[in-house]
């Protein structure tokens, strides 16, 4: 049995203008405080010697850490785990790419993933974002100067403000001539509540469907294969880890309100930062979700619609059976919203794609 583990690193050194994730400012001294909680969970797990199928750090903002911090964190999943075939994440924000600058530390990860968002300066400043286009090229072009060979960029599509097809655009080329191995291309929806929300409210649904078909022909035209309804990937550089969580694999969490999941239940570490340090890492699990065989359909239908590869034969056969949900597929494959594959399922077209949460719905 192997398992994937999730490291949160619950830091930002400022808000961005579209974010409802919970972060924190944190001084050195409080991360450290913080880093020594996660080594003292990772120590105590129950999966002595488990072999790890892949390691994510996310957040907040992982490249708060030194390379000290990061060190000591990647040196106990070492003591704990076996991590020697593992794919070993990082995310990271050009501003901070500097204290993951180090030899020996970036040998340590096999995969860094850096929150670009848009290489114009005017949408950069409205997302509230740290760093500019040019912080984000030169990040780019070190992590690769210290031998990085995989690395994926993260974009946002239909952002507000003027001309943003024009500037997508530009941002699409510029991301496609630094060849990163993966690209992450996410619709911004912003969240209630936050700043960019008070300010522009809901987005227009046009301007996100144009983006995003925009992002998926020139990404594909560009050679990497669209594997997952907002990732692309070349030829062998699929991110294992999330694949994890879209083929229903387990994993394990470390760090306050990072999300588990054995098989049959979606559990979380319910509790906050200062609570985290001040309990040492000693953490107590609330399930959220147990799920029977039928959610785990259920489920693995939904998860399956949104990658490339759709559902097979079996999975669509017990859809079929209800004439109206068999018709409502005849419908969505010819209106080019789906498309049978080679496995005698369906999947999704990019236009499918756009609409997946309202098809999903009605097939199960
Ligand atoms: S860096 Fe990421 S987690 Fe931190 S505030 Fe910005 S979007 Fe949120």
């Amino acid at each position: 049995m192997s398992f994937s583990a999730y490291i949160h690193i619950p830091f930002c050194k400022r808000k961005c203008s579209y974010c409802a994730f919970y972060s924190a400012s944190a001084n050195d001294s409080e991360i450290d405080e913080y880093v020594s909680a996660l080594v003292n969970q990772i120590k105590a797990t129950e999966t002595y010697g488990e072999k790890l199928k892949s390691v994510f750090f996310g957040g907040g903002t992982p490249s708060v850490l030194s390379a000290f911090q990061f060190t000591r964190i990647l040196d106990a999943l070492n003591a704990v785990f076996d991590v020697s075939d593992a794919e070993v994440t990082t995310e990271l924000n050009p501003e901070s790419v500097r204290n993951l600058l180090d030899y020996a530390l970036i040998k340590r990860f096999t995969r860094f993933s850096m929150g670009v968002q848009s290489f114009d300066d005017e949408e950069l400043s409205l997302l509230g974002r740290l760093h500019n286009a040019v912080q984000a090229k030169d990040a780019f072009y070190a992590l690769r100067g210290f031998g990085a060979d995989n690395i994926n960029i993260d974009l946002m599509l239909a952002l507000p403000g003027e001309n943003h097809l024009k500037k997508l655009e530009n941002t699409l080329e510029t991301a496609i001539s630094l060849s990163p191995e993966h690209i992450s291309a996410y619709i911004l929806t912003p969240e209630n509540g936050t700043p960019l929300f008070d300010k522009y409210g809901l987005f227009n649904d046009e301007l996100s469907s144009q983006a995003y078909l925009m992002a998926c022909d020139k990404l594909e035209q560009a050679g990497y294969e669209h594997y997952e309804i907002s990732n692309f990937a070349k030829k062998g550089k699929k991110c294992i880890h999330n694949m994890c969580y879209w083929t229903q694999q387990k994993y394990l969490p470390f760090g306050p309100s990072a999300c588990g999941f054995d098989g049959i239940h979606r559990y979380r570490i319910g509790c906050t930062t200062d609570e985290y340090i001040k309990n040492r890492g000693t953490v107590t699990y609330s399930i959220e979700e147990t799920l029977d065989d039928s959610d785990l359909t259920a489920e693995k239908i939904m998860l399956s619609l949104r990658l490339a590869d759709g559902i097979d034969g079996d999975m669509l056969k017990p859809i079929c059976q209800n004439k109206e949900k068999e018709r409502f597929i005849n419908g969505i494959v010819s209106s080019s919203l789906a498309k049978y594959n080679e496995r005698g399922g369906i999947s999704l077209t990019n236009r499918g794609f756009l609409v997946s949460n309202s098809i999903i719905s009605r097939l199960m």
